[in-house]
């Protein structure tokens, strides 16, 4: 891939993902297999007056020696030193960018029961300092094109290098940085997401219905107090960023409890290195108390029996079927790409800033109100070319919101 071009994929990051603010640190996690393109965005960092920019390196064949070697105990520890660095982080309040290029089938095979308790005991430890630092700072998770991960979206590109820069144009086109000015084209695209967010916000709606030709037939509750969000955030203090590039979603947390009928996968869910297909959920009272899959059926029920609210909602979010993801037709076994080619909803946590005026409550309220809270987070894909969206308000006014896949408005 040309370096200006991914020197301008490294601005973006940088300046409208994390606008990173003068003085401010800055941390990138990144796999080892990306060096140049780390040390690019390393130095736009410090262009936009970084007062200094970690790297936190990891390598997935490592973290897999990990998950094999250790035993449960050990794995479920967090060193006194990582709860060191994270007092530290609270007081600083760095800019955080993930860089993802991860090969997603790097775990398969590890005893994922063994894992997922270690994670859930290392989460208890790590959740109250999450939780503080929530909506306090700028981060933004994108992708880097690793060559196992290339190999596995394009297995039959032959010939080195060639899979991986397939990946790279993939990845920068869906992140519309591979035409014209990256800066530009996410000012015209967050433009016209919270233009999508002002009109729905505006409705006052309390359900969303969906429904589709493949069986999907669901009613889920929003919040009283609920906002639909796009594109760019907001912290407390009030410094734009992207969370996620891309992003095509239009989002909310919608009520706990308040979901009623059968939903139909429409993508494969990649989880943890594994893969579950062709499953639906069916919810009562908000809760999923039925799921069936062709293959991981197992998996997925461990997804949702995590922890106590790992079966309830924590996110619809709105993809028209024609967005750049989708039209790319790659299937990227990546949930940053994945989520952003068709409509979705998430087990698990919600987002607490989907509530109005979220800055004068406290965590407890806000999950109060609805919001459903969890240590996981799982998106999966509901979106085709015939699911039909409709808002209805208290007072039963309907407002068609997607029809046939795509915004109705
Ligand atoms: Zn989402």
């Amino acid at each position: 891939m040309h370096k200006t071009i991914l020197k301008n994929y490294a601005k973006l990051l940088a300046r409208v993902g994390l606008n990173v603010q003068k003085g401010q640190e800055v941390i990138i996690a990144a796999e080892l297999d990306q060096p140049e393109f780390v040390a690019f965005v390393a130095e736009e960092c410090y262009r936009a007056g970084a007062a200094r920019v970690r790297v936190d390196w990891s390598h997935q064949p490592i973290q897999r020696l990990g998950a094999e070697y250790r035993s449960e105990e050990v794995l479920s520890e967090v060193p006194f030193w990582r709860e060191e660095k994270l007092r530290g982080e609270l007081r600083t309040l760095p800019a955080r960018l993930y860089l993802d290029s991860a090969d997603p089938d790097g775990l398969n095979g590890i005893d994922t029961e063994k894992y997922a308790r270690a994670l859930q005991a290392r989460t208890r430890i790590l959740k109250p300092y999450r939780d503080k630092m929530e909506n306090k700072y700028q981060w933004c998770i994108a992708a880097v094109a690793g060559e196992r991960w290339a190999k596995k979206v394009f297995p039959r590109a032959t010939g080195s290098g060639i899979a991986q820069d397939k990946l790279w144009r993939a990845i920068l086109s869906c992140s519309r940085s591979l035409e014209g000015n990256p800066m530009e084209n996410w000012r015209r695209h967050n433009a016209d997401l919270a233009a999508r967010c002002e009109y729905l916000n505006s409705l006052g709606l309390s359900v969303l219905e969906y429904e589709s030709s493949n069986g999907t037939n669901l009613r889920v509750g929003l919040l009283r107090d609920g906002v639909f969000a796009a594109g760019s955030e907001r912290t407390l203090s009030g410094v734009e960023f992207n969370p996620n590039i891309p992003s095509e979603e239009v989002f909310t947390s919608p009520m706990r409890g308040e979901a009623e009928g059968v939903v139909y996968s429409t993508k494969p869910l990649s989880y943890q290195g594994q893969l579950i297909r062709n499953f639906f959920v069916r919810f009562e009272r908000g809760r999923a108390v039925e799921v069936h899959a062709s293959s991981g059926e197992a998996l997925l029920k461990k997804v949702i029996e995590m922890d106590e609210g790992a079966a309830y909602l924590g996110e619809c979010a709105l993809v028209p079927y024609d967005s750049p993801v989708n039209r790319s037709r790659v299937l990227f076994y990546n949930t940053l790409f994945d989520e952003n080619a068709a409509c979705h909803l998430a087990f698990g946590r919600g987002f607490t800033n989907c509530v109005r005026g979220y800055e004068a409550f406290s965590e407890e309220q806000l999950h109060a109100k609805g919001i459903n809270d969890s240590m996981i987070h799982v998106d999966f894909m509901i979106g085709n070319d015939d699911l039909h969206i409709d808002g209805v308000t208290q007072t039963g006014a309907r407002y068609p919101i997607f029809r046939n896949g795509r915004w109705a408005f």
